[in-house]
């Protein structure tokens, strides 16, 4: 398989003019030429700046959330196309705080994802469960229900799409998933995804994330169905994205 790993930070609500310019200034002159696709997700008010920071860089820009509408009367919301205006080339759709500050349910994540494909932008779909949920054995059920609402109203679109399984009690807690355990829900995941898009499913990328840093990098970006990383606290440190870019290429 030809598939190059993705290794995407999510900044989440962090940063500054200055704090962004070092970040991604630093990024820029350790990444080299590597071997596998990189993007930082950022705030939407730096859009505008990371992208001529990143111009003629092998990073690519992303945002963290796109509007499933196209324009009007919705305040506070950026919609894809403008988001392609500015060069935004990824958009994290779903992810768990969108989901649990934000009521995002199921079938909103799936509107937003068709929003960014209809605009040429690859959404990255976040899955994951709850400790609770593992703890009560729903991990697969959660994430195969999360997985079918986005394949329900993207058909065959979803060869185009990146998943993201991101356990909700490894996000920002230091806790990661065993590589063992994070494989076992890839796997399932790509089962769907095969039984959805037979033809592409491999070529699907399923990225992991929570609290993946420079020490588990290699290890998870081991397993046979992690096709990279989406990288929260790690992604702010230089050093520390610029380790797992290399643990991927
Ligand atoms: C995330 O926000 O998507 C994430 C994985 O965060 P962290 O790496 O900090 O756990």
């Amino acid at each position: 398989m030809t598939k190059k790993k993705l290794i995407a930070g999510n900044w989440k609500m962090n940063g500054s003019l200055a704090a962004n310019e070092a970040l991604v200034k630093a990024l820029v002159a350790g990444v080299g030429t590597p071997a596998c696709a990189i993007a930082v997700c950022v705030p939407a008010p730096y859009l505008a700046q990371v992208q001529t920071l990143v111009a003629g860089s092998p990073i690519e820009l992303g945002a963290q959330d796109v509007s499933a509408r196209a324009q009007g009367a919705f305040t506070g919301e950026q919609s894809a196309a403008m988001l392609k205006e500015f060069g935004v080339h990824y958009a994290i759709v779903g992810h768990s705080e969108r989901r649990q500050y934000h009521g995002e349910t199921d079938e909103v994540v799936a509107a937003k994802t068709a929003a960014a494909l209809a605009n040429g932008i690859t959404p990255i779909v976040c899955v994951g469960e709850t400790l609770a949920q593992r703890e009560a054995g729903q991990t697969e059920e959660i994430v195969k229900r999360q997985l079918a609402a986005v394949i329900h109203v993207n058909g065959h679109c979803i060869s185009e799409i990146v998943v993201a399984y991101e356990p909700v009690w490894a996000i920002g807690t230091g806790k990661t998933a065993t590589p063992e355990q994070a494989q076992a829900v890839h796997a399932v995941l790509r089962a769907q995804l095969h039984h959805a898009a037979s033809d592409h499913a491999a070529g699907i990328r399923i990225l992991y994330g929570g609290s993946m840093n420079a020490a588990n990098a290699a290890e998870l970006l081991a397993q046979a169905d992690i096709d990279g990383g989406l990288i929260g606290g790690a992604s702010l440190k230089a050093p520390d994205f610029l380790q797992i870019i290399a643990a991927a290429s």
